[in-house]
């Protein structure tokens, strides 16, 4: 591809990291998805205007709140161009694919959703992830019938694997509030199982147990959790399973 479609792609990737936001936002704070833009400030909770669906703080229009003057996060910017950063990554890797860039590119957006949401709120909204199975297995389709066998059967093993996890979890913490691994994790693991296939899922699903365990220690270390409390492993699968897609 271009370095011109490169760098088209990567603002793609930054508007689309700037919406993927928003809407996380609202659906942490079990808002309409798509009610648009509020304040930071949960004490305030003000819409803000429009503009402020755009990427950079609406481009600086928006950066803080009418009312009450809250600034919106340092940390969404970086969002949205670390997301850009990987749209024109895939683009310049494997950009002459068409088919695979925009598998890649769409499976980003369930993939940040639920890196977001599970991060801020520790769940996993089957609908997103009901979105992404479908999503992976419409891509599989596409690429021929053997990648939607192997994408059902990467889902299915996946489910396997990260249920024996989930029951030795529970059997090890007997508090299933207080277990490191949910649900909703098997629940992602089947649909990054769609989406990275046999075997780069293997790689996926490994990264991310990986990361979720370095990223453990690591917050242990600086004393953002306590020994006791859960640590939400979602967001590590996710960006396991976005490294593995750009293998
Ligand atoms: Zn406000």
């Amino acid at each position: 591809m271009s370095a011109a479609g490169v760098a088209l792609i990567g603002v793609l990737g930054l508007v689309v990291g700037s919406v993927v936001w928003v809407i996380a936002r609202a659906r942490a704070a079990d808002r309409a998805p798509l009610g648009g833009p509020v304040c930071a400030n949960p004490e305030c909770g003000a819409p803000l205007p429009p503009v402020a669906w755009l990427p950079l703080l609406g481009f600086g229009a928006a950066r803080r709140c009418a009312r009450c003057g809250a600034a919106q996060p340092r940390k969404r910017a970086l969002f949205e161009l670390a997301t850009a950063a990987y749209f024109a990554l895939a683009a310049a890797s494997f950009g002459d694919d068409g088919l695979r860039l925009a598998a890649t590119l769409v499976f980003t957006v369930p993939l940040l959703l639920v890196f977001l949401v599970d991060w801020w709120t520790r769940f996993i909204h089957t609908d997103v992830i009901g979105v992404g199975v479908v999503a992976g297995l419409g891509f599989a389709l596409a690429d021929g019938g053997g990648a939607f066998l192997s994408a059902l059967l990467s889902a299915l093993g996946a489910v396997a694997v990260f249920a024996f996890f989930f029951v030795l979890a529970a059997l090890i913490y007997r508090n299933l509030r207080v277990v490191p691994f949910g649900l909703g994790d098997v629940y992602l693991a089947a649909m990054i199982g769609t989406m990275a296939r046999y075997p780069a899922v293997i790689n996926a699903l490994f990264s991310g147990v990986l990361l979720a365990g370095l990223g453990g220690v690591l917050l242990l270390l600086t004393r953002r959790v306590g020994r006791r409390d859960p640590i939400p492993y979602g967001p590590y699968l996710c960006v396991g399973a976005l490294l593995a897609l750009l293998g």
